[in-house]
């Protein structure tokens, strides 16, 4: 089968070069053959044949939709109505939700068909997805290598192209640090820009549900069919949502005002500095204009991030209490046991640790230390950013400070972990829009460029994205071709 991306996709089904039934068939024999890269928790074959078969009907009518005949695979921290949904937590790996997230239920008005629930770091805390109760995810591109986290599964199986496209969240670098160190897009929208009715909370204020892509366009067309407000989320927008794909094609700019921020680039290794100056010098020649600037306060952002985001996940963790849904432990004799032991044995070694830290930075006498430092922390960090986008148009990085790193090599040295989000954290925080796409290799491996747009200006980043991906063939190298 020759259809890469969901863009070709899409023109295949729409000219009947090809059924809904069929392109569904060909991506489970595609998983089928990599199922060591442990990408997925749960496949939902039955269900997605189905669909195919009454989408195929649909089309034979004429009776089209902007996704008709897409597959897609979801992060497994996305309610999927009838199926598993355990966030990667055997706290979870009971619970078949009751009702979809309003991600799904609009992909799914959108005409997609879900191949199955991606792996995923437990409850969405981690950077290498090594911490899923249902084990590592691998990187396509050397299966020593982690695929990044906490998205890994959505990731890999984009990179490995056994899904053409997947859902992801991305509270402090969960979608753009794994699509950069598996070489594909992955786009985080402004806080807000899209609901998060039934996404399993870990850090409210920060999480946002986004997209795993090949290329620009298709996250152009995916974007507008998740965004939008929800009546179902109070924190979501009603700035209207444009037509991304073609702002892509139409618009004529192109002369963006790039910012790139010191504290981004002066400690980078020689390997992804040369491959970002490179870059640089692409969206030079398309007639961009490039500034230095600074973003002084960034250098605080996983300190900041690493109380904020403990901090809520402490109180949003606290519902799993095995009384109403979820894991209950056998030995419990009280109602304090049977707290006590569903949660030790529910919740694994990351998660408890993040509770832990959490609950101590927001109890008395430490609340003033720490939390209510971090969120002052947290607006000058946003602050920064405000008086950056008086100046430029874009915010230009890289993803990650390095390529993948090996399986087990940080999972004993949690600040290390941590690190590796040091230049996606800060996004999070000011609430931001930002995309990773690919930008080159290291040794073999992935590397990621970053691009930071103000709030609601996601047309912009996939704009430039766009425009870069039409210079360079980055995205289209495959693993293993
Ligand atoms: N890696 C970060 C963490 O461990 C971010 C995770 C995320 O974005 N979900 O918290």
């Amino acid at each position: 089968m020759t259809y890469k991306s969901v863009t070709e996709i899409l023109e295949a089904i729409k000219k009947k070069d090809i059924s809904a039934t069929e392109i569904t068939k060909d991506y489970f024999k595609r998983i089928k053959a990599s199922d060591d890269l442990n990408c997925f928790i749960t496949l939902t074959e039955d269900s997605a044949l189905n669909r195919a078969k009454k989408i195929d009907k649909d089309i034979s009518k004429n009776n089209l939709k902007p996704l008709s005949g897409l597959p897609i695979a979801q992060k497994d921290i996305f309610c999927t109505k009838g199926v598993k949904t355990s966030c990667g937590s055997k706290m979870l790996d009971n619970f078949i939700s009751p009702y979809d997230a309003t991600v799904v239920d609009k992909l799914n008005e959108a005409g997609t068909i879900m191949l199955g629930k991606t792996n995923m770091d437990e409850f969405a805390m981690g950077s290498s997805n090594e911490t899923s109760f249902y084990g590592a995810v691998k990187n396509p591109w050397d299966y020593e290598y982690v695929p990044g986290g906490s998205s890994g599964g959505s990731a890999s199986a984009v990179a490995a192209r056994i899904s053409p496209c997947s859902t992801g969240t991305d509270t402090g670098g969960s979608i753009r640090q794994p699509a950069s160190l598996c070489g594909i897009c992955g786009l985080k929208p402004t806080y807000g820009r899209v609901s998060r009715f039934g996404m399993i909370a870990f850090a409210s204020s920060l999480d946002q549900a986004g997209l795993f892509t090949t290329d620009a366009l298709d996250a152009a067309i995916l974007l507008k069919e998740i965004s939008g407000h929800d009546p179902k989320d109070s924190t979501s927008s009603t700035v209207e949502v444009p037509n991304y794909h073609d702002y892509c094609i139409n618009s004529d700019k192109k002369n963006f005002t790039v910012g790139i921020p010191e504290e981004f680039v002066n400690d980078l290794n020689d390997d992804v500095k040369n491959s970002f100056y490179e870059s640089v010098k692409i969206l030079e020649n398309i007639g961009c204009k490039i500034k230095t600037i600074n973003l002084k306060h960034t250098g605080l952002g996983v300190s900041a991030y690493q109380v904020v985001a403990p901090a809520e996940c402490s109180s949003n963790l606290s519902r799993f209490d095995g009384v109403r849904y979820g894991h209950r432990s056998k030995k419990s004799e009280s109602l304090e046991s049977l707290y006590r032991e569903s949660r030790s044995e529910g919740f694994g070694k990351e998660v408890k640790r993040r509770i832990l830290v959490g609950t101590y930075a927001l109890s008395a006498g430490y609340y003033d230390a720490y939390y209510l430092k971090a969120q002052k922390v947290r607006n000058l960090i946003a602050q920064d950013f405000s008086q950056a986008f008086e100046k430029v148009d874009l915010i230009l990085g890289p993803t990650t400070p390095d390529k993948a790193f090996k399986i087990g090599e940080k999972m004993n040295d949690p600040i290390a972990m941590y690190l590796s989000d040091v230049y996606t954290v800060s996004t999070n925080l000011a609430g931001l829009p930002a995309m990773s796409i690919p930008m080159g290799f290291k040794e073999g491996m992935p590397l990621g460029l970053q691009i930071i747009g103000n709030h609601f200006d996601e047309k912009d980043i996939l704009k430039l994205s766009y425009l870069y991906q039409k210079e360079t063939d980055w995205h289209e190298q495959e693993p293993g071709a």
